[in-house]
């Protein structure tokens, strides 16, 4: 398409017009199909024509749409909260959602909850943050401040609240010569107590990660011991622990939330892209009962809303999507399809001079190009390494999410696959070569 009104990312770009789904693949107005094997951006986590999601969404656009959350609620809206709360990690209890329509948005709504409660606990000096880098948490104004990506952040930073990031575990570049995991993971979760410790532990409201660290570094996950250490932190300073599975959870890494493979549970949680899997624009804030309970003890009332919280249509989309990664035994296609990619993945790469690090857990992996894989050198992000190897796999047919290095030239470029939970044993394979032949196209230009 030549001439475009819609403000595109990159307004010199001349993208396809996608017109319709086929499973796992899009297509163009153009008959072109192209593999998705990124969901978007962790996205569409079920591909693209699903018939059960298609059928309750337009089911449920006979019946209602909207009706507003300050004088009803609905029945999808109520199902699926009940849902996400039967299955958070041991330890959320008596939970209660609210929802968003952007993962943005619902970090915007955890930080405003976890505020609200800390006043109405009593404790109103509490409003500092702690979060990581890198990081990605939303492109929201507190959501951008949150997060730790130095080229997000930087034009807009003179408008950005007072953030404060500890470094997120890096096994590749963090993990000293001969310490073992579980050390390393509690060396970077006590980073976490020291940066309490030096902002005053009660002045502190919440500690805001990515159970495995998506867009911004490409799904790290975190090293054994890391998460259990940095709850007993949280707990032992009032600070509560605010888990942002926008991309992480509803089932991408193998369980419904990744927290859960930690065996701790948020106090808050945010999640979004595998909630409506595209087929409705919709996140979620789920609040464990800890919180819930302090609100329902003071004001009663939830000081946040948005006029399309709670909507017919989407709650019902995410409700049926939900349904059929159960019923349907996805998360065990997640894990078996996730064994193939990792493998895959690290026979393809195992000896090339320009990938540094693969890592990812469940459906979720990504390969780090390095310009010196002895000593780790990142390539320069002017060069664009892995936009060119996106826009190779992308000509050759396979969609895959390409990132520049977030860090200050501390970490390479990364290519980031996250494709469908109903992925085929032929599609993975696919994925895999097409992604090799991209690096070679890469190389060779
Ligand atoms: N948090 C995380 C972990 C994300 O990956 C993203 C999106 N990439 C967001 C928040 C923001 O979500 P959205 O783009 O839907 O606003």
């Amino acid at each position: 398409m030549t001439h475009s009104s819609v403000f595109h990312r990159d307004l010199a770009s001349d993208l396809p017009v996608v017109v319709s789904g086929d499973g796992n693949y899009l297509i163009d107005d153009q008959g072109r199909r192209y593999l998705d094997a990124c969901g978007g951006a962790a996205v569409s986590c079920l591909g693209h024509d699903n018939v059960k999601v298609r059928e309750a969404i337009k089911s449920q656009v006979d019946q209602l749409a909207f009706a507003h959350t300050g004088s009803f609620t609905n029945k999808p809206a109520e199902d699926l909260a009940s849902f996400l709360v039967d299955r958070a990690p041991k330890g959320t209890g008596a939970g209660r959602v609210m929802y968003l329509g952007s993962g943005s948005e619902a970090m915007e709504a955890a930080l405003k909850l976890a505020r609200q409660y800390c006043v109405e606990k009593g404790e109103p000096e509490r409003h500092k943050i702690i979060a990581r880098k890198p990081s990605y948490h939303g492109n929201t104004l507190g959501a951008l401040a949150t997060g730790g990506h130095a080229g997000r952040r930087a034009p807009f930073a003179p408008l950005l609240i007072e953030v404060n990031h500890i470094d997120a575990p890096y096994p590749y570049r963090m993990q000293h010569d001969g310490e073992n995991e579980t050390d390393f993971g509690y060396r970077m979760a006590d980073l976490l107590d020291a940066e309490i410790a030096r902002l005053g532990g009660e002045t502190v409201m919440a500690f805001v990660a990515e159970p495995v660290v998506g867009a911004s570094l490409g799904t790290q996950p975190a090293p054994k011991g890391y998460w259990a250490r940095v709850r007993e932190i949280c707990d032992k300073h009032g600070v509560l622990l605010i888990a942002d599975e926008v991309m992480s959870g509803m089932g991408r890494t193998g369980t419904t939330y990744a927290l859960e493979q930690e065996g701790i549970a948020a106090d808050i949680t945010t999640m979004a892209k595998g909630l409506g899997a595209g087929f409705q624009p919709i996140a979620a804030v789920l609040a464990a009962e800890k919180v819930v309970n302090v609100i329902k003890d003071g004001s009663g009332k939830l000081w946040n809303g948005h006029t399309y919280m709670s909507h017919a249509i989407a709650t019902a989309g995410a409700l049926a999507v939900q349904h059929v990664i159960e019923e349907d035994n996805l998360l065990d296609n997640v894990i078996k399809r996730g064994a193939q990619l990792e493998s895959g993945l690290r026979e393809a790469f195992k000896d090339h001079p320009h990938v540094g690090d693969i890592r990812g857990r469940g459906l979720f992996w990504t390969i780090e190009m390095v310009e010196n894989r002895d000593t780790k050198a990142p390539f320069d992000p002017a060069q664009g390494v892995a936009m060119q190897i996106g826009a190779a796999a992308k000509a050759r047919g396979v969609m895959t999410y390409p990132s520049q290095g977030c860090i200050d030239g501390k970490n390479g470029d990364h290519v980031l696959l996250a494709p469908s939970y109903t992925s085929t044993e032929a599609e993975i394979d696919l994925i895999v070569e097409t992604l090799k032949a991209a690096v070679s196209d890469w190389k060779d230009a």
